[in-house]
């Protein structure tokens, strides 16, 4: 179980100019304490470095997860993408396990022709597949974690996403709350729709997968097809709103990994743990509202 809320970069912080393998000690200095490795152009780190950046991530206290390649399609149609795709996936859980990730972040691929529940299915194929492979090559400690999609041509809607974790052992959701707010054309304004979402997660998965989400959170641009572009967290004019998920993280005693997938990374990291820790604050200190009973 998580012992806090944490929070950390997608990827290298802004003004870190030295070697990735180093990044986890940076992060530290700056206050944070998760960080999410990109291999999202493939799984390019050797053992050695991998090995050297968990190492320095644990000793300082650096929750570290893996983004997975870009170049995964679990429902497509081509047998050398769809083979490629779980490859490229174990390849990942093997980086992971080396460096000490527990998650392995990834987007489960696109509809193309096909229905819904032909692409969810396929790709509920693939995941048994890889996860056996996995645990045959003796790959331990290591889950998968795929990511609620930002678009309506991607599989990774909510339901898909928990459904999938209902259906393979050892996967689990990462909520990216950008992309659902982007998919769903705006559907996050306040807490309603954030306790709407994670009793949803809680009620499919169970309370311990809750309390341990893994999340990607930044303010987004959409249009009709989804997401358009990253946005700041100073950008009021864009949501979703990060105050809300703060006090239900508060009220609902949850401890996620919030990654900040803003424009600048660690920067709006910060920022959100502020938020945060103020929000703590204030809660703590005054008796619960009537009508919402904090749950603990
Ligand atoms: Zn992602």
């Amino acid at each position: 179980m998580a012992d806090r809320v944490r929070f950390g970069p997608a990827g290298n912080p802004l003004d870190f100019k030295g070697p990735t393998v180093e990044a986890p000690i940076y992060v530290k200095e700056e206050g944070l304490d998760a960080y999410e490795y990109q291999a999202v152009r493939g799984v390019r780190i050797k053992e050695d470095a991998a090995k050297e950046l968990g190492k320095n991530a644990k000793e300082n206290d650096v929750y570290v997860s893996l983004h997975g390649p870009y170049y995964i399609n679990l429902a497509s149609d081509k047998k050398d993408t769809y083979k490629k795709s779980k490859e490229r996936l174990l390849e990942s859980m093997r980086a992971a396990m080396w460096m000490g990730a527990k998650k392995v972040v990834f987007h489960p691929g696109y509809y193309g022709e096909k229905s819904p529940e032909e692409a969810l299915k396929m790709c509920i194929e693939a995941l048994k597949e890889v996860v056996e492979l996995a645990k045959n090559e003796g790959i331990r400690g290591v889950f998968l974690a795929p990511e609620t999609t930002g678009k309506p041509s991607q599989l990774g809607s909510l339901d898909e996403i928990l459904t999938m974790c209902e259906e393979v052992e050892m996967v689990y959701p990462t909520i990216d709350w950008a992309h659902i707010h982007a998919r769903e054309q705006g559907l996050i304004k306040g807490i309603k729709e954030y306790e709407k979402i994670l009793s949803e997660i809680e009620k499919r998965l169970g309370s311990d997968v809750l309390k341990d989400l893994h999340c990607h959170f930044t303010k987004v641009e959409f249009t009709d097809k989804g997401e358009k572009t990253h946005r700041l967290l100073s950008e009021k004019e864009f949501g979703p709103p990060f105050e809300p998920l703060a006090e239900i993280i508060v009220e609902w005693d949850l401890k996620p990994v919030i990654i900040s997938e803003s424009p600048t990374l660690d920067r709006d990291a910060i920022n959100m743990k502020k938020i945060y820790e103020r929000i703590s604050k204030k809660i703590k200190e005054k008796p619960v509202k009537k009508g919402r009973k904090r749950r603990t």
